[in-house]
């Protein structure tokens, strides 16, 4: 089991931005409304990331490293739903084979709180509020050749940071804090909003800077059976480099052709030359519509009708840009 653990984090954990988006995905999964990541040498010494959700009891702590424990699905129709969100149940247990694991939990109803070892298996009391801290230690220590594929520092540490950046802009009602080497290097503030486009205009200036925001318009495109929301930028904010393109599905992170395509097409006669556009974009789609578990990364989808989604992301930006539709 171990052996198949390891081979499943080849596919999930490739570097340590891939730990922190899978702990950063179950903190938010249990309902988090703080997440702390602490990180030592790009995350790869060390990645801790602590939430104030739900909890896990101490008789579930083994559990949740076991390979296909999740307790997230509770009947088949749940599963399709779930599986779209790309709940697995594998994603601690290929971590863990990798990297030595620990996980200190106490649901709110819980007298103490619970220290697991993934190593050695020690189940003991220890102090923490209600929540929930993953610790993930020394990365691919026992695999010398998949740690030498690693980069700097540096660079690991702004892959980390993207991957929580991601997070961030899906969920501006949550607090994200990264902390490298003992230093807080973001900070993004939960903001308590109820008008959506408020919210995401509040967190996009937190994480994507004032600019941006000023230099861009709201998205909503609500008819029809795919709704396109947020913000897109001038053609004056446009960039050389496509780094700040985010689009989500169903509140989820995803990188995909017929997407970027679309919001090329819409820029299309508006932005001249090489520049890139930048926006994020959230896309919701009835489930039914797309194929989910392309990729164990979670970050591909299928639409059943690509054509149906083009359409609606390309006028969506369109009509926010107030560009002349033929
Ligand atoms: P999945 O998220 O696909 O269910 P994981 O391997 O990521 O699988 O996590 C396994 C299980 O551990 C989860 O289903 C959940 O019950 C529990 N778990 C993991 N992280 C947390 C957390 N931060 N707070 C509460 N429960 C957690
Ligand atoms: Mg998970």
């Amino acid at each position: 089991d171990e052996l198949i653990s390891q081979i499943a984090a080849g596919e999930v954990v490739e570097r340590p931005a891939s730990v922190v988006r899978e702990l950063v995905d179950n903190a938010l999964d249990a309902g988090a409304t703080q997440i702390t990541l602490r990180l030592l040498a790009g995350g790869v010494r060390l990645i801790t990331v602590e939430d104030d959700g739900v909890g896990i009891p101490r008789e579930e702590l083994p559990v949740a490293l076991r390979r296909h424990a999740t307790s997230k699905i509770a009947d088949l129709h749940d599963l399709e739903t779930v599986v779209t969100m790309g709940f697995r149940g594998e994603a601690l247990a290929a971590i863990a084979s990798v990297s030595e694991a620990s996980i200190l939990s106490r649901p709110a109803g819980q007298d103490s709180a619970y220290l697991l070892d993934a190593r050695s298996g020690e189940l003991r009391p220890a102090a923490r509020n209600p929540g929930t801290t993953v610790e993930i230690k020394e990365l691919f220590f026992s695999t010398p050749a998949r740690r030498k594929f690693l980069k700097t520092d540096a660079t690991e540490l702004a892959h980390c940071v993207e991957s929580v950046r991601r997070h961030a802009l899906a969920r501006p009602d949550v607090g994200f804090s990264i902390w490298h080497e003992g230093k807080l290097v973001e900070q993004w503030r939960a903001v308590p909003s109820s008008d959506p486009q408020e919210a995401l205009a509040r967190r996009l200036a937190d994480v994507l800077g004032e600019d941006f925001v000023a230099q861009s318009v709201p998205v909503e495109r609500l008819n029809g059976a795919i709704t396109v929301t947020g913000r897109a930028g001038i053609p004056d904010a446009a960039r050389s480099r496509p780094d700040h393109q985010y689009c989500y599905v169903n509140g989820r992170f995803v990188r995909d052709k017929v997407l970027t395509h679309a919001a090329r097409s819409a820029y299309e006669d508006v932005l001249h030359g090489q520049k890139q556009p930048i926006y994020a974009l959230y896309i919701t789609i009835d489930p039914a519509r797309i194929d989910v578990n392309v990729h164990p990364t979670k970050i591909e989808v299928r639409f059943r009708d690509s054509r149906e989604v083009h359409q609606a992301v390309r006028y969506a930006i369109e009509d926010a840009l107030a560009v002349p539709r033929a």
